[in-house]
C-alpha cells in the first residue's frame, strides 16, 4: 500500500516555523572554561549568563577532588544507585548536603530536573492537589502533569490569590487527601524570591505539604550559601521538601531533596527516574562533597557575589534601567519587545559580552528582557564595562 505520510517530515516544518518566528535557539560553544573571560564561538567574551555564581566549576579543591575520585573509583559507577552503582560517595554526599542543610536527611539525583520530574508525580494522586505558582520552573510544571492529582496555579508570588485557591480546595467534596503547594525559591527569569514564609503559613492553616525549588538561591542566599529555608529562618516542619542542584553555585551537576528521614526513604523508593537512571560518576559526586567543603571554609566567595551584583545593580539603575523586581545575582535589564531584547544582546555580542535574550514564550509578550548573571570573579573593571557597553546599547536601542 502506498502510504503519503512521512514519519518526520513535520519535525523539519516545525523546526522551519520555530526559525521563521526566531523563537529557535541558537546554540552557542563554549570552547574554555565558564569563567568571567571565556571563548565562545571562536570569540573572547565576557562570560554574564552563568549559573556558576560562586566560579566553584573550576575552584581547585573542587577539580583537584574529581581528578582524584575518577582515578581511584574509575569514570563511571557502574550501575543505577538503586542497584549496584551506589557507591560510599554517593551516600557520603547525601549525608554532607544534609549536615551543610541542618536537615535531617538529603538524596542526590542525577540532575535537578530529575528530582522534580521524578518525585513529584509520586507526591500524590488521584483525590490529591497540587498548587503551584504560575512562574515555577519547568521541571516543576513537568512534574505536576505527570501526577493524578488535581492541579490548582496561583498568580505569582501572589498570597492573596493563594489563599483563594486553598480556600476553594477546601471545599472539594470528597475532601482532599493530600495537598502540595509548589514554588521556586528564586525564580530564575526575574531573580526574585517566594514568600516563603507567608506561603508556610497557609499551608500549615490547610495541612498541605511545601516543596520549594532554590536551584537559584543555594549558594548565594541564607548563612554560607545554604539557601532560601536558611534565609528565612523556617523549620523543617514548615518547609517538607527543599530541592536544589549541585549545576548552579555549587559548580558541577546533580539534583538533591532535603526534608526529613521519611522523605529520602519515600524518594528512593518511589522516583522513577532516581530509580531508573545510571547514577552520576564517582569523580561528580566527590566534586560535589568538595563543594560543599569550600562553601563551608570560604565564606568570601558568598560575600563577594554580593558585591559585584550590588554594584552592577546600582549602575543599572543610576543609569535609568528597569530591572524589574529582582533580588538576587540574577538581574533583568527589561527590554519590552523579543526583538529589541535580542538585538541589545546581539548589540553587546559586538562588545564581546555574552549575555541572554529572554524573550516569548518563557515571558510575556511585552515583558523580553536581558538576563545577567553575575559571579564571584567577575572584576570591579568588567563591570563597569559591562555597563559602558549597556549604557550606549540602551541608548542606541530606546531603552533608557
Ligand atoms: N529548577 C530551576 C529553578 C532551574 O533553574 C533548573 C535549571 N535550569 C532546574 C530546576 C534543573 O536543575 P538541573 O540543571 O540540575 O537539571
Amino acid at each position: 500500500m502506498e502510504v503519503s505520510r512521512h514519519p518526520t517530515k513535520y519535525l523539519g516544518e516545525e523546526y522551519q516555523r520555530l526559525v521563521r518566528e526566531s523563537l529557535n535557539w541558537q546554540l552557542r560553544v563554549l570552547e574554555s572554561a565558564s569563567e568571567p573571560i571565556c571563548t565562545v564561538d571562536g570569540k573572547e567574551v565576557l562570560m554574564l549568563c552563568a549559573n556558576n555564581y560562586l566560579n566553584l566549576a573550576t575552584h581547585p579543591k573542587v577539580v583537584e577532588a574529581t581528578i582524584d575520585a575518577t582515578r581511584k573509583y574509575g569514570a563511571g559507577a557502574g550501575s543505577d544507585r538503586s542497584i549496584s552503582g551506589n557507591m560510599f560517595l554517593h551516600e557520603e554526599l547525601d549525608r554532607r548536603l544534609a549536615k551543610f542543610k541542618n536537615a535531617p536527611a538529603s538524596l542526590t539525583f542525577q540532575t535537578g530536573f530529575m528530582a522534580n520530574e521524578g518525585l513529584i508525580p509520586q507526591l500524590a494522586g488521584r483525590g490529591d492537589l497540587f498548587v503551584s505558582d504560575e512562574l515555577n520552573h519547568g521541571s516543576i510544571i513537568d512534574g505536576v502533569r505527570l501526577s493524578r492529582a488535581d492541579r490548582a496555579i496561583f498568580k505569582h508570588k501572589n498570597i492573596e490569590d493563594l489563599t483563594r485557591v486553598m480556600e476553594e480546595a477546601e471545599k472539594h467534596d470528597p475532601p482532599y487527601k493530600h495537598v502540595w503547594i509548589f514554588t521556586d525559591g528564586v525564580f530564575s527569569m526575574d531573580g526574585d524570591l517566594a514568600p516563603l514564609p507567608e506561603i508556610a503559613k497557609i499551608a500549615k492553616e490547610h495541612g498541605a505539604g511545601v516543596y520549594v525549588d532554590d536551584a537559584h538561591g543555594e549558594g548565594v542566599l541564607g548563612e554560607g550559601g545554604r539557601g532560601i529555608v536558611d534565609h528565612f529562618k523556617l523549620g523543617r516542619d514548615e518547609v517538607h521538601a527543599e530541592m536544589g542542584t549541585f549545576s548552579k553555585a555549587f559548580g558541577v551537576v546533580g539534583g538533591h531533596i532535603t526534608g526529613n528521614e521519611d522523605l529520602r526513604n519515600f524518594t528512593y523508593n518511589k522516583a522513577r527516574s532516581w530509580l531508573l537512571s545510571g547514577a552520576v560518576p564517582p569523580g561528580v559526586a566527590a566534586a560535589c562533597i568538595a563543594a560543599i567543603d569550600v562553601l563551608e571554609t570560604e565564606p568570601q566567595h558568598v560575600r563577594r557575589v554580593w558585591e559585584n551584583r550590588n554594584h552592577l545593580l546600582d549602575g543599572f539603575k543610576d543609569a535609568g534601567f528597569d530591572t524589574g523586581n529582582g533580588e538576587t545575582p540574577i538581574i533583568p535589564v527589561m527590554c519590552g519587545k523579543s526583538k529589541t531584547s535580542k538585538d541589545f544582546a546581539d548589540y553587546l555580542w559586538t562588545k564581546g559580552i555574552f549575555v541572554l535574550p529572554i524573550f516569548y514564550p518563557m515571558v510575556a509578550r511585552d515583558k523580553a528582557r536581558l538576563r545577567v548573571q553575575l559571579c564571584t570573579k567577575h572584576t570591579t573593571e568588567q563591570l563597569d564595562r559591562t555597563l559602558e557597553a549597556f549604557k550606549e546599547g540602551g541608548r542606541k536601542l530606546g531603552i533608557i
